[in-house]
């Protein structure tokens, strides 16, 4: 994987976010695969109004993001109202994210977030525009990357280094199971209970470590009066999915 958008592809365009978007573009074109199946990912048509790239095989849908300088917290995205009615309809595409340094053109990061990870929860929305501005009144959005999970984050490129494609399909398939949840809300608890999970930053961990997070979720779904019960419940799917195991009473060990 070469690791720099350089070509003279961007000499005929003046505007730098248009050179941006064609370099880009290329280069996903070029290197990228799909993370589900390891295909070379196409492109589709401009002006496709959901998203930039798909695979034919699995016919999973992306859609590339792309920022000058470090990753950073957060991630600039369109309106809000449309993020949210994407996500509760359940065909929002999968997302690239890649980061560059804007003097050198090298590739930073790229990554993939999964369409599944995407709950409200991860997107911020913006201050309306003021009443001065030519489009008064229109909210955009911002994606919340610190609350994306981190198995919800598949870098091919992390930290100026290529990773390797057999470990990228794996980290993909390893979560594609919440595909499976069509419920929002369900799938928001579950990918709770998973950076939860994650906080501990343990291979092995008990249930009584993970009750630590009772009061945090409770803040979160202030509507549940069980929230024991249903962190074990999360646990018993997530040990369904195979995301982890029951080694022995109230003991866990991740895959
Ligand atoms: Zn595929």
């Amino acid at each position: 994987m070469y690791l720099n958008l350089h070509s003279s592809l961007a000499e005929n365009y003046n505007s730098n976010s248009q050179k941006i978007r064609v370099l880009t573009e290329d280069w996903v074109h070029k290197y990228i695969f799909c993370p589900s199946c390891g295909l070379g990912v196409k492109e589709y048509e401009n002006n496709k109004p959901v998203a930039d790239f798909y695979c034919s095989q699995c016919h999973e849908d992306y859609e590339l993001k792309s920022k000058n300088g470090s990753m950073g917290k957060k991630i600039v995205d369109g309106a809000y109202a449309t993020m949210i009615a994407r996500l509760q309809s359940n065909n929002n595409p999968n997302f690239f994210f890649l980061n560059y340094d804007k003097n050198t053109y090298d590739i930073q990061n790229f990554v993939v977030i999964p369409k599944h990870f995407f709950v409200p929860e991860i997107i911020e929305k913006r201050k309306p525009l003021s009443l001065t501005a030519q489009r008064a009144g229109w909210t955009g959005c911002n994606i919340l990357l610190e609350t994306i999970p981190e198995s919800g984050k598949i870098f091919y490129v992390k930290d100026h280094v290529s990773q390797s494609k057999d470990k990228i399909i794996e980290e993909w398939n390893r979560t594609s199971f919440l595909k499976e949840s069509k419920n929002i809300n369900s799938r928001g608890w579950l990918l709770e209970i998973i950076r939860c999970i994650e906080k501990l930053d343990k291979k092995q961990f008990s249930l009584n470590e993970l009750y630590q997070f009772e009061k945090h979720l409770k803040t979160k779904y202030p509507e549940n009066n069980n929230i024991q019960a249903k962190i074990r419940q999360q646990l018993q799917l997530l040990r369904d999915k195979d995301y982890l195991k029951f080694i022995s009473l109230g003991k866990y060990k991740l895959k």
